[in-house]
């Protein structure tokens, strides 16, 4: 079986966006932690960016990314149009597919638009050090968007017991 890094996106000292009073580093560390409790169960053979709270930055976060085939690392969407929704991802064209089953069973899970797959460089950045890592950027949700949050908040087990399930079955290819 492949090892996955599953990866919580900025640092204890790195918020990332900020909006309605959440941290996208603190839900990224949510995140981490439930997908974790998933893939432990499973027995599927992982290392985080941190145990509990901790969340340690994306320097570090890509060595140690390095070391596996598969990574993942948890983000939040953000805009300045309040009304931007959705999940998707940002990868090399060889996670490509990846990145679409884990958008599939995002946007299921939470009831949100599936933006889809899609190159490192559809972002604000044009080189993303996680996908030059080798691994999926997944932006879970729009933290400025209020029905998004609340979408997250009242289905992210779901969210995280699916997306581990993607990442099962990619760790047994
Ligand atoms: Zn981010």
């Amino acid at each position: 079986m492949r090892s996955i890094f599953v990866s919580a996106g900025h640092s204890n000292t790195d918020p990332g966006a900020v909006a309605f009073g959440r941290r996208e580093a603190d839900i990224a560390v949510e995140f981490r932690n439930m997908v974790a409790f998933y893939l432990q169960r499973a027995g599927v053979p992982h290392e985080l960016d941190g145990n509990g709270t901790t969340n340690l930055p994306l320097r570090e976060a890509v060595v140690r990314a390095k070391r596996h085939p598969l990574g993942v690392e948890f983000h939040c969407n953000a805009a300045a149009a309040a009304t931007a929704t959705g999940v998707e991802t940002l990868s090399a064209p060889k996670d490509m597919a990846l990145g679409a089953e884990i958008c599939k069973a995002v946007a299921q899970a939470l009831g949100l638009r599936n933006r889809g797959a899609k190159p490192e460089n559809a972002g604000q950045h044009h080189r993303l050090a996680f996908v030059q890592a080798g691994g999926i950027i997944v932006e879970l949700f729009f933290i400025t968007n209020a029905a998004d949050l609340a979408a997250y908040d009242a289905r992210k087990w779901v969210a995280a017991r699916d997306v581990a399930a993607v990442l099962t079955q990619a760790a047994k290819a």
